[in-house]
Parts: structure tokens; C-alpha cells; sequence
């Protein structure tokens, strides 16, 4: 109970449950949250919730918060203090690190972490020494991340749902977001009444969203890619296709033609259900009643097939050239909050944060952010035996070796240590924020659990993982306190980033993730190192750094995507002043307060920025509304560099005396200058590189060059005809 003669604070956070970020503001009396509201002026919600966004006061202040640390016992859960807690879990880490190597702890994270706690917590793998490091978006959008970035070099939603609104065709496949995402339901069908747009609806089921369509085609589960195909052969078929935008942006077309012939319409009814009539009739309006996107959810990516589904949604939007302005693109609709940016920071087994990989030049960038010897990093990592008829690995080259996936850790429990690619099997399991519900093989799942020496659960409420299982003791449940309890930034699938403030205090026992992380850090003995570049303040139970600290650090290392712009001080401006920004551009408006002037609304990665060098963040991904020459996008497989018609780089070669790490073709600022292109470079753009590369020896990403489209850059690449397209990964 509160005294209601007592101010109301109002507080602004957002909801959790799914990936529109619609803002919520909160009423805090005496430090309690007594009322929710959805925020009137969020240019992404505008005053709306869905009814698990109203709920979100409950996650909280509900009866089911893990109050206290706690650990079994005999079978028996028993109440024990944090310091217990952490002394016995560090203590057994220590001893399964000393018997069977770094690797054979299994550290599981969540799309519930802000990104200050999704990289804190690569960060800490990265310390530990293993890179056994995933989340959900293993079993969710991974199949996404890779079919987009293979095509066209980002991981991310194109457009935003606001600019949905702008298509004259929407076909929604695999997803249903009239009841998984109701609140980006407005603006599509806003999108519908007032241009009247087509809302096309493939689904097996006759879902909530069908209800809205214009048309609603059922077909066979699993056979996505056949039905993409035969839209294509009657494109392709009836001359639909954009020729012009193929001709000058899209590279590897024609073998797309040559295999999509033998999708007949007879040949894709039989494997779908879809008649030729029906099929053809959606694929004509697909092509000619543009602007034209595609939304899907996990109906599309949840198979062994997911990357191939993603990948045919993508060609059937070059096809069309319905990538790179309003109302077109891949409209990728996602899980959670904070699914992109708990990807975007490298919880993921193949990737340090923003998508380094895991090449010895991707280590020694992320070394030198964090202010340790890249050397420091061999230390920690296992060597690897010869094994099962396997080579002997160093501990560097284990470093560069992705770990084992979330779908997988538990046989890596109980399998013969001869089939495991690491020095021995996983002996524990450390999960913050990830529930089992989603587990496929859960029974396998369960099994593993109950081998592990070590289980800790680290969450606000108890989860399958805390839960299935017939563990009796070295169990541990830790109270973590909510998104709300804690500041931190999210990305939503749009690839804006909101700013969450702290609404109460945590409540109960639990802590937030910085604090916990840190004060697990310090018992196992690299905290001294790993919070070296943080601001750190006193928290409930101990130092913890600042969520506004951890964020500066990442904008100083992400440049391979475009993270470097969104300060703290700017995300929070752009919180406070909602509704300053356009309900449909999300951009400022004309009369916005200066500290947002000309931005995007969450500032969209990629957002190029430095102090001096001000970016308004990317709302729509690949401008195609120029030409290639002026910075519009062009869509091809690898690199092909030429200069005054002399071919520099022959296209899927890599540049001369660079680095191939992970297949990523890396330039350095000594490559620019043997070329000759830092010559045209203006002051301002040289300070820009200067901050990217501080000289020769660090590598600058491609995809920083060919893909920034602030124009500085941008324009010195697309003269030289280093042109914008995937992201060089061979896989
Ligand atoms: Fe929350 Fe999504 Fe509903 Fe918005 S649409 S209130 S973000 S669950």
C-alpha cells in the first residue's frame, strides 16, 4: 500500500513481450508502480497497448517473483544469501574450469537482457573463455539473420512497422501479428483503408490475420520455398519482374530464372495445394500493385529449411524491386523486446558482438576496445586433444571455433567425450532470463539437466529450466530483478533503440544483470579487467557499472553495423520528446527540439556517429531511391572493386593484402592509401575513418564502407565503385 498524498513520478520503459516497442509509462508513488499507461505520444504505439502490454505491471509486481537467492538441498529448496549463492556457484565453476576446461561450462542468455546485459554478458564468455554463448533467437529469427545478411548484408527488418502503412501489397507468410504483434496491426490496416491496400494472407491456418486480409490462400505446411518459386515463374513467366532495378542493382538473377522454371504451376499445386489461378493471381499482384513487403514470423523460419525460406522471400522482393524504399522490404517481425539486440551483441555461439565473427581479426578489435592484450584471451581459452580422428587444436584456434548451439548443449552433457569438439563435455549450465519452454527435445533437455554437476538459474520469475528437472542438489536460483527494476536500452525489430528507465527499485532480493554479472566476474578473478572501462556506481548489494557506461563502450567498437551514434544522452532525448517525431517517418519533426533535430526516431541502425560527425540514424535500410552511383543500394554476393574501368577486384575476390578472417575481406587505412582513395577524402570523413581505424594497423569492415548512408563515406565508396551489397560472409 502507498500513501496517496505522496507526488506521482512518472517513469517511461517499454513492454517486453514482443518486438513493436510500444512505450509504457509507469506511475510510481512512494517507489511503488501503482498505474500504467501506453505513452500517447510513442510515434510506434501512439497510445495503444495490446493486452499483454497492459500487463506488464504484473511481471513486477506479481505473486510469482523469485524473492531471494535459493539452492536445493536434498531435494528440498532452501533460502540461502547472495554471497552463499555466489561463493558456491564461483567455487564449482572454478573446479569444472581446473578439471575440464572453460568450455564445459554452457552459459545460456536471453532476448530479456537489455543490450548493455546481452553484450556484458558476451563480454563475460569472452572472459571466461569459451564462446559456448546463444539465446533464443537460436529457435526463433537465427534462420532470419542468416538468409538476410546472405542476401543483401544486413541481419535486420528493412523498413519499420510505421512505414508498412505505405505498401499498396502486404503478404504476410508465417506470421500471425494480430495476435503476436496487435499493436503493428494498426498501421497496416490503416495501410489498408486508406490506400486501399492488398493484405495477403499464406497461412495453413485461417488465422486472426486472415480475418483482415483481402485475400486469404491456404496452403501445406513446410512448402514455402516451392510457392516462392512458382511466383517467380509466373513473374518471370508474364515479364512482372522490375528489369530496370534488376539491371542495375541485383546480381545472380538469372540463376535465380533458371531454377524457378521448373516450378510449373501443376508442380506447386501438388507439393502446396495452391491452384495455378490462386498462385498466380497473388504473384501478379505482388509484382504490379507496388510498393510491395513481406512480413514473416517464426511460421517461416522454424524449419530445417528456415535459412532457404528467408532466402526465397528475399528474391521474391528483389525480383519485384521492392527492396530500399517506403512501403517495400523485409518487414521481419520478431519475439521478444529485444531479440535483434541481444543477436546484434554477439549472443549467438558463431560471433562477437555485431557481428565480428570469431576471426583473430575480429579478437584483436574487440581486445583493444576493452582495454586487454589480445593475448589475454588465448590464456583463457582450452587447447583441445586429437580426438575421434580430429587434429589437436590450440587455445587460439578454439577461439576462432564457434561453440554448440542451444538446441544442442545437452547432448554435449552425456555424449562420448570422442564426438565433442572441445577438450570435454558440458559440466554446467549457467541461464540468465532463458526459459525451456521453447527447447525442442525437451525430454533429451531434461536428461541433460539432471547430468550436469552445476545448474544456476538466474531469473525474475522460475522458469521450465528452473523447474523440469530431478536435480537434488548444486542447484541455484538466483533473483533477478525485471527490465523495470533497471535502466538499459532495446532494439526493436524496426532497428530502433529505445531507453528504458529505471521504474522501482528491484524489488524483493533480486539485483539487476550488470550487478550479478559483476559480482560473479570478481569471484571467478577478471572483474578487475572486465569492468576496467566502466563507470561504476554502488548498487543494492555491491559496485555494479552503469548501464550509460557499458553503452559508450559499445559505441566505440561497433562500427561493423552501425551502433556507434546512439549515445545514452540522445536515446534519452528521444524518450522524453515521443512526440516530436512523425507518426509515419518516424523522423523529427520540423519544430523538434534541437537535440533531435533531423533524427530518426530511436536512432535505426546504422547510425554513424561521433561526437562531431552527427548521424540521424537508417529508418529504411538501402536507399534504392537513388542511384547505385549516388549511394542507392545494389544487392550483389561479394565484393567487385573497380577504378576508372580497371578492375581493382574481380567480384568474390578479396582485396589485395588484406586479411581474410571468417571470410571477411577486411581494409585497412594503408590499403586506402596504396590506392590512392584517401586523397579525395574530406577532413571530415578522414576524422571519421581516423576514429574507425587509428591507423594502419586496425581493419576497418567492409560493411561500415559500403553501407554507410551518411554520404560521407558512402560517397567516397560509390565513386571508387565499391558498391553496397552483402556483407562478404562465404557461407
Ligand atoms: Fe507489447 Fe507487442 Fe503488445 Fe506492443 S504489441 S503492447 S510491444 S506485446
Amino acid at each position: 500500500f502507498t500513501d496517496n498524498s505522496q507526488p506521482i513520478e512518472i517513469k517511461k520503459n517499454m513492454c517486453t513481450h514482443c518486438s513493436v516497442g510500444c512505450s509504457v509509462i509507469a506511475e510510481v508513488q512512494n517507489g511503488v508502480w501503482v498505474g500504467q499507461e501506453p505513452a500517447y505520444g510513442s510515434p510506434i504505439n501512439r497510445g495503444t497497448h495490446c493486452a499483454k502490454g497492459a500487463s506488464v505491471r504484473e511481471l513486477v509486481h506479481g505473486d510469482r517473483r523469485i524473492k531471494y537467492p535459493m539452492k536445493k538441498v536434498g531435494g528440498e529448496w532452501q533460502r540461502i544469501s547472495w554471497d552463499q549463492a555466489l561463493d558456491e556457484i564461483a567455487e564449482k565453476m572454478g573446479e569444472i574450469r581446473e578439471n575440464s576446461g572453460a568450455d564445459s561450462v554452457y552459459l545460456l542468455g536471453s532476448a530479456k537482457f537489455s543490450n548493455e546485459g546481452a553484450y556484458l554478458f558476451r563480454k563475460f564468455a569472452a572472459f571466461w573463455g569459451t564462446n559456448n554463448v546463444d539465446h533464443q533467437a537460436r529457435i526463433c529469427h537465427s534462420t532470419t539473420v542468416a538468409g538476410v545478411a546472405n542476401t543483401w548484408g544486413y541481419g535486420a527488418q528493412t523498413n519499420s512497422y510505421n512505414d508498412i502503412r505505405n505498401a499498396k501489397t502486404v503478404i504476410f507468410m508465417g506470421s500471425n501479428a494480430a495476435e503476436a504483434h496487435p499493436v503493428s496491426m494498426q498501421h497496416i490496416l490503416e495501410g489498408k483503408e486508406t490506400q486501399n491496400a492488398n493484405v495477403i494472407v499464406l497461412d495453413p491456418r485461417f488465422t486472426r490475420t486472415a480475418a483482415h486480409a483481402t485475400e486469404y490462400v491456404r496452403f501445406r505446411p513446410g512448402t514455402d520455398i516451392a510457392i516462392i518459386n512458382g511466383m517467380l515463374w509466373h513473374i518471370f513467366e508474364n515479364g512482372w519482374e522490375d528489369t530496370e532495378y534488376l539491371a542495375q542493382r541485383v546480381y545472380g538473377m538469372d540463376q535465380v530464372r533458371e531454377v524457378v522454371k521448373d516450378y510449373t504451376p501443376d508442380v506447386v499445386e501438388n507439393i502446396s495445394g495452391i491452384d495455378g489461378d490462386t498462385l498466380k493471381r497473388v504473384a501478379e499482384t505482388f509484382a504490379k500493385e507496388r510498393p510491395s513487403t513481406f512480413i514473416w514470423c517464426m511460421g517461416g523460419t522454424q524449419h530445417t529449411v528456415g535459412t532457404a525460406n528467408v532466402r526465397a522471400y528475399n528474391i521474391l522482393l528483389l525480383a519485384t524491386g521492392n527492396v530500399g524504399h517506403e512501403g517495400t522490404g523485409a518487414n521481419i517481425f520478431r519475439g521478444h523486446c529485444n531479440v535483434q539486440g541481444a543477436t546484434d551483441f554477439g549472443l549467438d555461439v558463431g560471433n562477437l558482438p555485431c557481428y565480428y565473427g570469431l576471426g583473430e581479426g575480429a579478437w584483436r578489435h574487440w581486445s583493444r576496445v576493452w582495454d586487454v592484450p589480445y593475448d589475454y584471451f588465448i590464456d583463457r581459452f582450452d587447447a583441445v586433444p586429437a580426438k575421434g580422428g580430429r587434429d589437436a587444436r590450440t587455445a587460439e584456434q578454439n577461439m576462432g571455433i564457434p561453440g554448440i548451439t542451444s538446441t544442442r548443449w545437452f547432448d554435449a552433457v552425456t555424449i562420448d567425450t570422442e564426438e565433442i569438439d572441445q577438450r570435454d563435455n558440458i559440466k554446467a549450465m549457467v541461464v540468465f532470463g532463458h526459459g525451456g519452454n521453447t527447447v525442442p527435445r525437451m525430454q533429451d533437455a531434461r536428461r541433460g539437466m539432471d547430468a550436469l554437476d552445476l545448474l544456476v538459474v538466474a531469473d525474475p520469475h522460475p522458469t521450465t529450466f528452473a523447474a523440469l528437472h530431478s536435480r537434488t542438489d548444486n542447484t541455484y536460483l538466483l533473483p533477478i530483478c525485471t527490465q523495470f527494476e533497471c535502466a538499459g536500452s532495446r532494439t526493436s525489430s524496426n532497428r530502433s533503440i529505445q531507453w528504458g528507465e529505471k521504474v522501482v527499485d528491484p524489488i524483493f532480493e533480486s539485483d539487476n544483470d550488470y550487478a550479478v554479472i559483476h559480482a560473479l566476474s570478481e569471484r571467478l578473478g577478471f572483474a578487475e579487467e572486465m569492468f576496467k572501462p566502466y563507470e561504476m556506481v554502488q548498487g543494492k548489494f555491491g559496485m555494479e557499472p552503469t548501464p550509460e557506461s557499458i553503452l559508450r563502450e559499445i559505441n566505440r567498437g561497433s562500427w561493423s553495423i552501425g551502433y556507434t551514434g546512439q549515445s545514452p544522452e540522445r536515446l534519452k532525448a528521444h524518450m522524453a520528446n515521443q512526440e516530436h517525431f512523425d507518426l509515419i517517418t518516424l523522423r523529427a519533426k520540423p519544430d523538434a527540439p534541437e537535440e533531435i533535430q533531423g533524427d530518426y526516431y530511436g536512432l535505426p541502425w546504422p547510425c554513424w556517429g561521433t561526437a562531431e560527425f552527427r548521424h540521424p540514424g537508417s529508418h529504411i535500410l538501402y536507399n534504392t531511391n537513388l542511384p547505385v552511383k549516388e549511394g542507392g543500394g545494389a544487392f550483389r554476393p561479394r565484393f567487385g572493386l573497380e577504378r576508372d574501368g580497371e578492375t581493382l577486384l574481380a567480384e568474390g575476390s578479396w582485396p589485395v593484402g588484406s586479411e581474410i578472417e571468417d571470410g571477411y575481406p577486411q581494409f585497412t587505412m594503408g590499403m586506402l592509401k596504396e590506392l590512392g582513395w584517401d586523397s579525395d577524402l574530406t577532413a571530415e570523413e578522414l576524422a571519421v575513418i581516423e576514429q574507425i581505424g587509428e591507423g594502419d594497423e586496425e581493419r576497418i569492415d567492409a560493411v561500415s564502407w559500403s553501407l554507410d548512408l551518411s554520404g560521407g563515406i558512402q560517397r567516397v565508396a560509390i565513386e571508387h565503385g565499391c558498391v553496397p551489397y552483402g556483407n562478404g560472409k562465404a557461407r
